[in-house]
């Protein structure tokens, strides 16, 4: 058997080689590093395979999602409302604009924001709203986009986990996920399901002058060149970084269905254990690219079984192992334990398997037999 990692960027890169170096090598000639053609072409790929207006590269994911805020004009004491249950980046970024994060738990079994929680987290200087498609599965954009028109509120998609699924929307629409609210940010962080080898990101919109904003704020402010209109930042996606995700953009649905496929293999092997609740999908098949193939394991069992992973060698992941509203930087004293049920729950329960495009057959079935066995015994 394959020696089994979390993820596998070596494997994915011996299938791509040619096109991923000859994709370098064209950045090599041209010398043009920084906003190169690469750069250019690969955002016009991103545009289309989105079904998207614009997409504006930059330098990371949290870039992305602060760039998006600094772009609708979000100023200090503006709420935004967020997930109790995402990575950090999310409300960090929030934090640093000097507006004020507000967490709200998430539904219980697809672990995305809870629209209920939104609606009571509302106040009259609510701007706001961004939803995480964690672990790859969009969001319920029904709910959250009608809350957002009836409150007049921007909705800001945190899409780092989810680039490539898609959102079936109870109008019979079917849009990817990133693309139904006003602006989205995503990451190419290497691990992520459009991974580059290196730092990047994405803001993408159907907005256009919100998208003239934006070029202008990730260049320092500047819509001429050395006249700065507003205050802006330094963030750009380089040319090697887009090179690589041109070699990969054409391979992402081939990849998210094989995480799809593998998603599956896991559930079936999981299927009648009263231990182990398998991911839930909210709508249909397309809608979770599982960026994480994320288990909840029952009954007080989660952290005796990570410690038995430990031992057999077998990777997993805790995402995310404590509540934001519990985390230094982000306590406040407005947050109450008891709005928090779900995610103070979640945290002892989660467990994230090993997901990536070169799992093989043999390898799930010994991870899910060796976590099958311990929990029977
Ligand atoms: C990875 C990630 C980010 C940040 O992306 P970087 O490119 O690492 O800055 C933001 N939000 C979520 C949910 C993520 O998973």
């Amino acid at each position: 058997m394959k020696k089994i990692q979390m993820v596998d960027l070596k494997g994915q890169y011996e299938g791509i080689k040619s096109e991923v170096n000859e994709s370098l090598q064209e950045v090599l000639e041209t010398t043009a590093f920084i906003n190169g053609p690469q750069v250019q072409s690969f955002q016009k790929e991103l545009e289309d395979y989105l079904d998207v207006k614009h997409v504006i590269p930059c330098a990371n994911g949290t870039d992305a999602l602060q760039i998006a805020m600094m772009g609708l004009g979000l100023k200090p004491g503006d709420e935004v409302i967020t997930a109790d249950f995402t990575f950090a980046a999310t409300v960090e970024v929030i934090a640093l604009l000097q507006l004020t994060p507000v967490l709200v738990d998430v539904d219980p079994h697809t672990f995305n924001i809870d629209p209920e929680a939104i609606k009571k987290a509302i106040t009259p200087n609510t701007k706001a709203i961004v939803p995480v498609h964690l672990f790859g599965q969009t969001g319920n954009m029904d709910a959250i986009m009608e809350i957002a028109r009836e409150h007049n509120l921007y909705v800001i998609e945190d899409n780092a986990q989810a680039i490539g699924a898609n959102y079936h929307s109870k109008s019979g629409k079917t849009q990817k996920a990133g693309t139904i609210g006003d602006v989205a940010a995503t990451s190419f962080f290497p691990s992520k399901n459009l991974g580059c080898y290196g730092d990047g990101g994405a803001i993408y919109t159907n907005d256009d002058k919100l998208t003239h904003t934006i070029r202008g704020i990730v260049n320092h402010g500047m819509y001429e060149r050395y006249h700065h209109d507003v205050v802006g930042v330094n963030s750009r996606l380089d040319s090697f970084q887009a090179a690589v995700l041109r070699a990969k953009l054409p391979k992402l649905d081939q990849y998210n269905k094989a995480r799809q496929k593998s998603a599956e293999k896991y559930t079936e092997a999981f299927q009648g254990n009263e231990d182990v609740e398998t991911p839930v999908l909210d709508g249909e098949f397309d809608t979770h690219v599982y960026h994480q193939y994320t288990l909840k394991i029952k009954n007080g069992k989660r952290d005796a079984l990570a410690k038995h992973l430990q031992e057999k060698g077998i990777p997993f992941g805790i995402y995310y192992p404590i509540p934001l509203h519990s985390q230094k930087a982000y306590a406040d004293e407005r947050y109450k334990e008891a709005d928090f049920p779900v995610t103070n729950q979640l945290v002892k329960e989660v467990l994230s398997l090993p997901m990536h495009t070169e799992l093989d057959e043999e390898q799930i079935e010994y991870i899910a037999e060796t976590i099958k066995n311990f929990l029977n015994s």
